[in-house]
């Protein structure tokens, strides 16, 4: 069975993926507000991504027999305050990073308790979170170069359009 510390820790990741989903939803709207459709869609995308994170690591916690538990989910309030589509990376970037530490924090605790099997699983999440990082310094650096010019900045919020959810874990 799981540590309880280690139970706690999925518990409270759990959280922060509903609020990763919560949060990429207020971006998402403001997205639409601004008028960029495509990365509206992309912010979305990434959305049901976290909720499937989410729903991922109860199945590991209910298998495992522990009792997840379930608090308050922060407000994402601040996401009306990015007014552009370079502030909206630089939100993505810094909180991609932030849940980085947060993974690797359970990575750390697994190891130290010894749980084979949940550091196993949550080397999952460290591989996604190198890819989630270099997503979103990729196009943060992209916007960059082309902020200043709407033709290129339309052409972007094209490609982002293209991008459907795929769901990672479909025999879960
Ligand atoms: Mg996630």
């Amino acid at each position: 069975m799981i540590t309880e510390n280690l139970a706690k820790a999925l518990s409270d990741q759990i959280n922060a993926e509903f609020y990763s989903a919560y949060l990429y939803l207020a971006m998402s709207a403001k997205a639409d507000d601004l008028g960029y459709k495509g990365l509206q869609n992309w912010l979305f995308v990434q959305a049901q991504e976290e909720m499937a994170h989410a729903t991922h690591m109860y199945e590991h916690l209910i298998e495992r027999g522990a009792l997840p538990s379930f608090g308050a989910i922060a407000a994402a309030e601040d996401a009306k305050e990015l007014n552009d589509v370079r502030p909206i990376f630089e939100k993505v970037l810094s909180h991609e990073e932030y849940v980085t530490s947060l993974i690797n924090n359970i990575a750390s605790l697994a190891m130290k308790e010894n749980d084979h099997a949940t550091y196993t699983f949550i080397s999952w999440y460290v591989n996604e979170q190198v890819e989630e990082v270099d997503v979103a310094n990729t196009l943060l650096k992209k916007v960059k170069l082309i902020e200043n010019n709407p033709g290129q900045l339309y052409d972007l919020d094209t490609e982002l359009a293209a991008r459907v959810f795929i769901n990672p874990f479909p025999a879960a």
